[in-house]
């Protein structure tokens, strides 16, 4: 899919969005999908350039803060794209985790957000599998893992559960999860809802990351 760039003043950001899960028919564990070659990792790549209003270009921590709002403000777009499995079990993803590398410093900003499907994040076999994958990031960037992984919301100490990704973007219905497939937004084809009545709900939202999104790439054919 190909569409114009939004249009309007500002800077222009290059932001790439990867994001990996898993799907039931896949194995059960981590090492295995790995163990022979060529399997591919399940994902949806996502271009998008939205433009930073150039109020929020003074600083770097400007734009920072406007980057983070930002993906803050679609983190629903992405998390509710697919009937995700965690990235790492088949157990339903429940918690999304980020990781986000930026170039907003270079004249045409670039900025590259992995974004891992989890049971969860916090506890588990899978949240040791995803500290594995934090090191090897940070080890690649050379950066502190701290200044790596950034979670989308503050975990809270009593460990609440999040809804399924595989829920419906609004009302976030786990009924719906086993739903084959939900009415996806016709025009993006990435958000993902269970009525007309939620998608008309979700506009107002959902149209920032719509009329910025660029291009839907799906890795899943197996
Ligand atoms: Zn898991
Ligand atoms: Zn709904
Ligand atoms: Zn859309």
């Amino acid at each position: 899919m190909a569409q114009q760039a939004a249009s309007g003043t500002g800077t222009e950001v290059a932001l790439t969005i990867i994001i990996y899960g898993s799907s039931s028919r896949d194995p059960g564990n981590f090492e295995e999908r790995f163990a022979g070659s060529g399997w591919e990792q399940r994902r949806l790549e996502l271009q998008l350039r939205p433009r930073i209003p150039a109020h929020a270009t003074a600083s770097m921590d400007a734009k920072n803060k406007w980057m983070h709002d930002f993906l803050m403000s679609i983190g629903p777009d992405a998390k509710h794209s697919r009937n995700w499995r965690c990235e790492f079990c088949r157990k339903f993803a429940r918690e999304t985790v980020w990781q986000m590398a930026s170039w907003l410093h270079l004249p045409q900003p670039m900025f590259t957000a992995y974004v891992h499907n989890m049971c969860d994040a916090k506890v588990g076999d899978c949240a040791d599998a995803l500290e594995e994958v934090d090191n090897m990031m940070a080890a690649q960037q050379g950066a502190p893992k701290s200044n790596v992984r950034r979670r989308m919301a503050d975990r809270s100490a009593d460990d609440p559960q999040y809804p399924m990704s595989a829920t419906c973007a609004v009302c976030n219905n786990e009924d719906v999860a086993s739903r084959k497939n939900l009415m996806q937004c016709g025009k993006c084809k990435v958000v993902r809802y269970c009525s007309g009545q939620c998608q008309k709900d979700d506009w107002k939202r959902h149209k920032t990351f719509c009329k910025t999104v660029t291009d839907v790439k799906w890795v899943w054919n197996k």
